[in-house]
């Protein structure tokens, strides 16, 4: 027995030091903690794991492989706070909605997920889908499918007739009256079960639609959908799993009540007031803005027969003014991370909101400090993810040229590693 033990420590001693690494020799890399580039920096990656980050083109021993990146510039895997990954939006989208049963979806989904690992994107937080997204998560997971890594609300919560209530617009016969397993609810008991149930379901995160929004078929855009009890009760149940709830609202009245609940992040923030920027500072609630989401909203608005003309007229409105308030909340300071609403216009574009970003005052680099680290804060996994040092999982993506200089660049990803394994090169 014990010779068996001390051979098995001696493979594993052996097999350790001679396990293949891979060497990146990367010309410039961006520190997102500083917001600095380092120039010539090489960092190895052994198994899903950084080992080291050093100055200087460090040889790599017979075994190990070499990843030439000196004419690019490297950075930590982006992470995309608010994507819809199992959807996306087409002119058919709302008739798509009576036709397609769940593997229908799905297969739809396998091109959304490989497209935005591709764009550099290794982790998103979905915000809401039919429930294929927790089977996509665990496809991905397991390897049966290329995709970034997900965490998942799974279906969203709202109150009857709101936002994320599947029947809207539905003819009557059609309506049935969906309840917590389906993620609407009334009243404080509906909103623990849906909690619990949305958890038992396998998601991650907890999704809410605290005002009305702009792409269901229902008239009002803005207006605070729960009362107070009820997004206190969603609030504390999911602090009681250890999960973090998500708001989406545009009107100013549902972000302060989700606000007062305890929420962890306000989605979008159309209409946000000054006053509510002020009491996000003071509870340390994260901002994820989705610029690119109105900003492509109100294109397709003007596409006649896009949309639903409920819906036209509320994308027409709503566009622009996100990146306003995106503005405000920044200079404000307001703690901002990354999120862009992908599905609502199509995966792969993610790097849009760098430019709309950038293009009202925030730097390039504390843009990306927002994809990378402030993503990882968000979802609590900063001492695994979001940064580029040793001991972290080796996701790593580079851009042609120089994002310091050109954001644009942020559309060029020639390299992508995920859990260390090369998927793009
Ligand atoms: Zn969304």
């Amino acid at each position: 027995m014990k010779k068996l033990i001390l051979a098995g420590v001696f493979l594993t001693l052996s097999l350790s030091a001679f396990a293949q690494k891979t060497l990146i020799h990367a010309g410039r890399l961006i520190d997102v903690k500083t917001k600095k580039i380092l120039s010539e920096q090489t960092i190895v990656i052994e198994g899903d794991k950084i080992l080291s980050v050093s100055a200087g083109y460090q040889s790599p021993g017979s075994e190990d492989k070499t990843v030439d990146l000196k004419n690019a510039t490297v950075m930590p895997g982006l992470m995309d706070m608010h994507v819809h990954i199992e959807s996306q939006t087409s002119p058919t989208r709302y008739v798509d909605g009576f036709r397609d049963n769940e593997a229908d979806v799905a297969y739809k989904a396998l091109p959304y997920a490989h497209i935005t690992l591709m764009s550099g994107f290794t982790t998103v937080r979905d915000l809401g889908g039919s429930g294929v997204n927790i089977a996509l998560r665990n496809a991905i997971n397991s390897g049966l499918v290329v995709g970034p890594r997900i965490y998942t609300a799974g279906k969203s919560i709202a109150p009857t007739g709101g936002h994320a209530d599947p029947t809207n617009g539905v003819r009557r016969d059609l309506m049935r009256d969906p309840g917590p397993d389906e993620g609407v609810i009334n009243g404080e008991a509906d909103a623990r079960k849906a909690v619990r149930q949305a958890v038992k379901f396998g998601s991650d995160v907890i999704k809410v639609t605290a005002t009305g929004g702009v792409l269901s078929v229902a008239r009002d855009g803005s207006a605070p959908q729960f009362q107070q009890d009820e997004l206190d009760a969603v609030v504390r149940t999911a602090k009681d799993f250890g999960i973090h709830v998500a708001a989406h609202a545009h009107g100013d009245e549902g972000m302060k009540r989700a606000i007062k609940a305890g929420i962890h992040s306000i989605e979008h923030g159309t209409l946000m007031t000054e006053e509510t920027m002020g009491m996000m500072k003071a509870a340390g609630t994260w901002y994820v803005p989705t610029i690119t989401a109105g900003m492509s909203a109100a294109e397709y608005a003007k596409i006649p027969g896009y949309y639903p003309p409920v819906v036209r007229d509320k994308a027409m409105q709503i566009g622009a003014q996100i990146q306003q308030t995106f503005a405000a909340a920044y200079k404000k300071g307001v703690k901002i991370a990354f999120g862009t609403d992908a599905g609502v216009f199509p995966h792969g574009e993610n790097f849009r909101e760098f430019l709309y970003m950038t293009e009202v005052g925030m730097p390039n680099l504390e843009a990306i400090q927002s994809a990378t680290l402030n993503a990882a804060q968000l979802l609590g996994v900063e001492d695994k993810l979001g940064t580029i040092e040793a001991g972290k999982i080796a996701d790593i993506i580079a851009v042609s040229g120089n994002p310091g200089e050109d954001i644009k660049v942020m559309k060029d990803v020639i390299f992508v590693m995920k859990d260390g394994k090369i998927f793009k090169q």
